[in-house]
């Protein structure tokens, strides 16, 4: 099988043969988490990094595995973009989520939802019909979702991510640029792409408090966003250090441990009604 680009500090995943019987029988399996409600959507708050007031979610799928326990997306998300499996599982995370957000505004709460696409539904020409028809079905409007895309999937074809974008962007999405910095990007295309947000991938925002050009990273990372009219959001947040550094630099919001794991859909409104932002001094 190709060897796949992978970015950043990834964790290592078995390279499966497409017609292999270990594949087949994952796949096999993988159907069966979406058919019989094995997977679990877990979401992780965003915080404004001035106010500390939660402003939105990023969802992350889990798989809850009948013998193996919860496995993270790692194990099941590159084998599922191989093999074109991605595209269930995104529509399985788009309908969770969508009911999620009802859900939350039916009790006041109704905060942004992040989704994750893959390379491969960037390159689906349904997708933007696809997203439009659960959004109608549970009357939910489409401010309601932000996309991220990684910087590495948008470079796979450009020309067509930027389609794609274009159109997701014009039916009122937010869209995100995840794991920015780790992948080869293009400055000319990050000027022209139709997004609203950049998200420093977590492996410069934990090693800023320590690696000071990790710091600087991060800071003309800060700057390029804004000069381009762009949020920014800080992922890996896990200490107070780093959060009042990023503050500092005028980082708009972070996602991270020091404020919360991601958790169970369940979970998250209570988080929700108890979260204090810290005293940062
Ligand atoms: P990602 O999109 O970059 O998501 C952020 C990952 O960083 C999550 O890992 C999250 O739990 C973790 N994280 C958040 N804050 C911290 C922190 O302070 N420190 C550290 N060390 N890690 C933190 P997770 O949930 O294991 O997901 C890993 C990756 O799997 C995601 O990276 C994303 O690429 C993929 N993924 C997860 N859910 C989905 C999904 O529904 N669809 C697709 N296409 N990909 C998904
Ligand atoms: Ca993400
Ligand atoms: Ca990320
Ligand atoms: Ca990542």
């Amino acid at each position: 099988a190709a060897k796949r680009k992978q970015a950043g500090s990834q964790i290592y995943v078995p390279e499966l043969d497409a017609g292999s019987q270990e594949s087949l029988s994952l796949l096999g399996e993988l159907r069966r988490a979406v058919e019989g409600n094995e997977l679990r959507l877990f979401l992780q708050p965003k915080v404004d990094l001035r106010s500390g007031l939660v402003i939105s979610a990023e969802a992350l799928v889990r798989w809850e595995h009948p013998q193996r326990g919860l496995v993270p997306p790692m194990q099941f998300i590159p084998f599922a973009e191989q093999t074109g499996f991605i595209r269930s599982l995104t529509s399985w995370v788009l309908e969770a989520s969508v009911q999620a957000w009802a859900r939350a505004e039916a009790r006041g709460q109704a905060l942004r939802i992040s989704v994750n696409l893959s390379t491969r539904d960037l390159l689906d020409q349904d997708l933007p019909l696809k997203i439009a028809a659960v959004l109608q079905q549970h009357r939910v409007p489409p401010q309601a979702l932000c996309l991220e895309i990684t910087e590495s999937a948008i470079m796979d074809d450009p020309t067509r991510a930027m389609m794609t974008l274009e159109q997701l962007s014009a039916m009122g999405f937010k869209l995100s640029i995840d794991d920015f910095g780790t992948g080869y990007s293009s400055l000319a295309y990050l000027k022209r792409l139709p997004v609203d947000e950049l998200k420093i991938d977590k492996s410069f925002v934990m090693a800023m408090e320590r690696d000071l050009d990790d710091a600087k990273i991060v800071r003309s990372t800060i700057e390029l966003a804004h000069n381009l009219g762009l949020s920014v959001v800080a992922e890996g947040l896990e200490t107070a250090k780093t959060w009042k550094l990023l503050a500092t630099l005028g980082c708009d919001e972070g996602q991270g441990y020091y404020v919360s794991r991601p958790m169970p859909e369940a979970e998250f409104a209570g988080w929700l009604e108890q979260w204090q932002p810290p005293d940062l001094g």
